[in-house]
C-alpha cells in the first residue's frame, strides 16, 4: 500500500466539502497520452504549434492532422478505475464535485454528475464564423476527406474543437465555479497533474489558502507536494479505488 494513504482516506472520510482537480494523468490508464510526464505528447511535438489559437488560425490543417490522431484514440477511450473511484467519492459525499483540466469527457462517461470543464470539451467543435455546434465523432468521421473540416450550414469556415488553446481566454462560468468550489472546500484532492497551466494550478492555492487539506495523487513529483499534507506517487488507476476501499472499510 502506497505510503500516507491510509491518512488520505482519513481526510476523504471526514470532509464536508471536498474537492477534487484532476489532469491529463488520470486518463493515462485509459489510452488517452498527458502532455507532459514520460510518454508526453510534448516530448514528440511543440506544444505552442500545436495547441495555440494563433497556430490554428494560420494553418488550420495542420491542427486537425495531429487532433485526428488524437481524436481517435480519445473518442474511444473508457473510463478507467481512477475515473470510476471519483465518480464513488462523489456518490458517498466525500468530494461535492471534479474540477477537470481534461477535456475527454470521461469523467460523466464513468459517472461523476458535477464535473467543471475548466478546458472545455473535445466531445463538441464549434463553427468559428456561425457558431454552429456538432458532435466531435460526426466531424472525426470526414476528417479522411475533409481536410480541415468545414462548417455544414454556413460552409467554407473552418470548425475548432470547444477547447480551449492557448491564447484563449478561460471560460467564465466554468472558472468562476471552479474557485468559488475551491474556496469552500475542507479536503482538496488532486490528481494527475504537473501543475504547471494556469490558471486552473491555482485551483488548489485558493483552497490550501482558505483552509483545506491538500492530498496529491500524481505519478511524479508536483511543484506544490510541499503544501500538501499526503503526497501519494503512483498511478491514479491504482491508488483511487485502494482510497475508496479504505474509507468503505
Ligand atoms: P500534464 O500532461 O501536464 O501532466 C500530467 C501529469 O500526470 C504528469 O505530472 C504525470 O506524471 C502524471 N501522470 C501520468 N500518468 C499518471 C497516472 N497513471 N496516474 C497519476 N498521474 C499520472 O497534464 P495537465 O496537468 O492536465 O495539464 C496539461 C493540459 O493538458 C491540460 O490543459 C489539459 O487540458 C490537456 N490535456 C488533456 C488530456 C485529456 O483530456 N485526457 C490529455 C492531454 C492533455
Amino acid at each position: 500500500m502506497p505510503d500516507g494513504i491510509d491518512r488520505a482516506a482519513e481526510l476523504l472520510a471526514a470532509a464536508h466539502h471536498g474537492l477534487a482537480l484532476t489532469g491529463a494523468g488520470v486518463s493515462a490508464e485509459s489510452g488517452i497520452p498527458t502532455f507532459r510526464g514520460e510518454g508526453g505528447l510534448w516530448t514528440k511535438y511543440d506544444p505552442v504549434k500545436v495547441s495555440s489559437i494563433d497556430s490554428f488560425l494560420a494553418d488550420p490543417a495542420a491542427y486537425w492532422t495531429v487532433a485526428k490522431q488524437r481524436g481517435s484514440v480519445a473518442l474511444k477511450a473508457k473510463p478507467n478505475p481512477g475515473h470510476l473511484a471519483l465518480a464513488a467519492l462523489e456518490s458517498a459525499g466525500h468530494i461535492v464535485a471534479v474540477v477537470t483540466q481534461n477535456t475527454d469527457g470521461l469523467h460523466r462517461d464513468a459517472g461523476s454528475r458535477h464535473v467543471v470543464e475548466l478546458h472545455g470539451s473535445g466531445r463538441t467543435v464549434e463553427c468559428l464564423s456561425c457558431g454552429r455546434r456538432e458532435p466531435r465523432s460526426e466531424v472525426q468521421a470526414r476528417l479522411d476527406v475533409e481536410m480541415p473540416p468545414r462548417c455544414l450550414s454556413c460552409g467554407g469556415t473552418v470548425l475548432k474543437p470547444t477547447v480551449v488553446l492557448f491564447g484563449e481566454p478561460m471560460p467564465q462560468a466554468a472558472t468562476e465555479e471552479a474557485f468559488a468550489l475551491a474556496s469552500r472546500s475542507d479536503v482538496m484532492l488532486v490528481v494527475g497533474t504537473s501543475l504547471v497551466v494556469f490558471p486552473a494550478a491555482d485551483v488548489p492555492l485558493v483552497a490550501v489558502r482558505s483552509g483545506a487539506r491538500m492530498i496529491v495523487v500524481n505519478a511524479e513529483p508536483t511543484p506544490f507536494d510541499r503544501l500538501a499534507e499526503v503526497v501519494i506517487h503512483g498511478r491514479s488507476g491504482e491508488v483511487l479505488p485502494e482510497l475508496v476501499r479504505l474509507i468503505d472499510e
